[in-house]
């Protein structure tokens, strides 16, 4: 076992404030810190822009724990250690004949870690990888562990967790038989046309993602289109809402291919490859979900803002998401546009910007990301998430002296 003190985030943005972190080698390792210790929190591959991973005490660092990746066929599920990286496991889950329905940006984080904060990638009818959950083993307060399973009456309010109800060891998530795809890029698409077409231009194939710098156009619409199964390959368009299809952009050891060539969803999905720096390495990011009918009329309110945002912005991604029944989701209720700013790493700055950022998209009820930096507080949170005293309720229950108690989570959750 590991042990580490005054570590800091990936982004370099936050310096934990725990007293050090550990990193054991087996659950039942895990489990004895557990039983041994006053406070402890889950902690993932450290990718998340705020202090959502933070907590007095120890930190669990999962990340040595062996995969053991386990596919059951019959049942369409696969489970693994929560500390796997997406991109460790996906070639061997791709080999074993089987796919996740989507993925984030970049493979580099931990399906545990990515479950608890509602990561997501882009497709309107896809939701984040907490909705394809169908079990997770947590070590509660006192070391024992238990099941929660999809079904149970407590399941859609726990599973995006923020790591409030115990340290999760295993995760197990819905499959489906592996597929193909591939990745072709559009643009520019003027801002009216972009904005009058979003559910449109987002309905163009499985996995939408378009890039804006807040000026006269969206740049850049990258379609990522699945190749049906027994096929070859699948049709795109020429052009996408008056954006022509641009030159492909082979694999570059910092993208994955969009050139249209044809590989597995592991290798498309994601924007990043597992060995590259993903993004641009030295940025801050916040985000925001919108209910997508709300969506041209949320961007022409931030593209108000435009003067403000273009001296900091790397840039902007808009994506689309499924609505889901998770009390502590972003997108639930409605599908939604998400609104990601890669913004460079100006904190400061940033930190400035976004409440007059989060006004005005305050009309519309747009959500954060539980994993990256915003400016709302408890109050705006509770007005955000109708189900939040529920879950207070549902966090209590499972962690009476709040062994599992973060400092994100008593600022702004009040938990
Ligand atoms: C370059 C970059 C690109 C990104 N792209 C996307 C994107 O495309 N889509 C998106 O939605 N987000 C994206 N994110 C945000 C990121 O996916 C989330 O913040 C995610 O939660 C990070 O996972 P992690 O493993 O690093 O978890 P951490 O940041 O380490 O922890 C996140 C939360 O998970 C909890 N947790 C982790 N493991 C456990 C465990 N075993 N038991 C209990 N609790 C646990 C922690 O307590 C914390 O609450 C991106 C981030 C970066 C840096």
């Amino acid at each position: 076992m590991r042990s580490t003190a005054r570590e800091r985030n990936w982004s370099g943005t936050v310096t934990y404030s725990a007293e050090r972190v550990v990193r054991p080698r087996s659950i039942d390792e895990a489990a004895e810190l557990v039983a041994g210790s006053g406070r402890v929190h889950g902690l993932g591959t450290r990718h998340s822009f705020n202090d959502v991973a933070d907590a007095p005490g120890i930190l669990l660092d999962l990340t040595g724990i062996p995969t053991d990746l386990v596919v059951d066929p019959e049942a369409g599920t696969a489970s693994m250690g929560a500390g796997t990286r997406y991109g460790a496991v996906a070639p061997a889950l791709d080999r074993a004949g089987f796919a996740l329905h989507n993925t984030g940006s970049l493979p580099h984080i931990s399906l545990g870690g990515a479950i608890a904060t509602g990561t997501h990638g882009s497709g309107t009818a896809l939701g984040s990888l907490s909705t394809a959950v169908r079990s997770l083993e947590l070590i509660g307060p006192d070391g024992s562990t238990r099941t929660l399973r999809r079904g149970d009456p407590d399941f859609d309010g726990s599973v995006l967790h923020l790591g409030l109800f115990g340290i999760v060891t295993r995760v197990e998530v819905d499959v489906q038989p592996t597929y193909r795809m591939r990745q072709d890029r559009f643009g520019p698409v003027p801002w009216d046309v972009f904005t009058a077409n979003v559910a449109a231009v987002h309905a163009a194939a499985y996995s939408v993602c378009a890039f804006t710098l807040f000026g006269d156009e969206v740049g850049e619409v990258l379609l990522k289109s699945r190749v049906p199964a027994g096929a070859e390959d699948v049709a795109v368009p020429e052009d996408l809402f008056g954006g022509p299809r641009l030159p492909g952009l082979a694999a570059d050891g910092h993208h994955t291919a969009r050139d249209g060539s044809v590989g597995p969803w592991w290798d498309r999905l994601p924007h990043f490859p597992i060995d590259t720096v993903p993004s641009h390495g030295s940025e801050v990011q916040s985000e925001h979900f919108v209910p997508l009918r709300h969506a041209a009329a949320a961007l022409d309110a931030l593209r108000g803002l435009a003067d403000r945002i273009q001296p900091h912005l790397h840039v902007c991604e808009l994506r689309t998401m499924a609505a889901d029944p998770l009390w502590l989701s972003p997108t639930q209720g409605e599908d939604v546009l998400c609104i990601a700013f890669t913004w460079q790493k100006h904190p400061e700055a940033v930190a400035a910007l976004l409440p007059d950022l989060e006004a005005r998209l305050a009309p519309f009820g747009g959500r954060p990301h539980w994993g990256k930096t915003s400016s709302l507080d408890a109050d705006a949170v509770e007005a955000l998430w109708p189900r939040l005293p529920e879950v207070r309720r549902l966090v209590a229950a499972a962690d009476p002296d709040r062994v599992f108690a973060s400092s994100f989570g008593a600022r702004v959750l009040r938990t």
